[in-house]
This record gives C-alpha cells, structure tokens and sequence, in this order.
C-alpha cells in the first residue's frame, strides 16, 4: 500500500467515523419521540459494528502489517479495505476461508 492510498483510506475512515456518530446521535433523538422497532434496532447494531471496525481499522493504520493478508502476505486493496475495514484477509483468502468452513 502506498502512502498515499494510506491517506485516502484515513480520511475516508475518519470521515466515516464522524458522520456514522452524527447519525447515532440523530437515531438517539428519533428514538425519544418514536418507540424503536426491530428494524430501527437492528440498523443502530449494525452500524456500532461498522464504527468498531472503522475505528479498529484507523488504530491500525500505523501498524506495518496494516492492509496485508495475513494468510499470504498480499496487499489488501484499499477498495476493500474500504467496503470491509476490518479484514485482515484479501479477496482470494477470504473467499478460501469461507470455502473451507462450507465444507461440512
Ligand atoms: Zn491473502
């Protein structure tokens, strides 16, 4: 990963943090006025996921090891990386460990 895909990936992270906040924060508010369904329940669970992976991943920008399969050592791509911010896997082993646990 270069430098600059690095950059990208903080600001676009980081920006994703703080309006992923903004909308648990509208949520809260909605939530006073309207009782909460399932569905309203199920969306704040997982968009607190996608913040925890979010800020999982931000902590581990610095690390050298970030954006780097685990299994082969590839370069994750920083589209991934940016669909799945939590992945320590890429696409190929990812796909490979799925398969494996399909296998009864
Ligand atoms: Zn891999």
């Amino acid at each position: 990963m270069t430098a600059a895909d690095r950059r990208t990936l903080f600001r676009t992270f980081t920006e994703e943090i703080a309006s992923t906040l903004a909308a648990l924060d509208r949520f809260a508010e909605f939530q006073e006025e309207a009782s909460g369904g399932p569905a309203c329940t199920n969306w704040r669970q997982d968009t607190k996921e996608r913040l925890a992976d979010l800020r999982a991943a931000v902590n581990r920008m610095d690390d050298a090891d970030f954006g780097v399969c685990r299994e082969c050592g590839e370069d994750i791509p920083p589209r991934r990386l940016l669909a799945v911010p939590g992945t320590t896997l890429c696409v190929a082993c990812k796909s490979e460990q799925e398969h494996a646990l399909a296998i009864p």
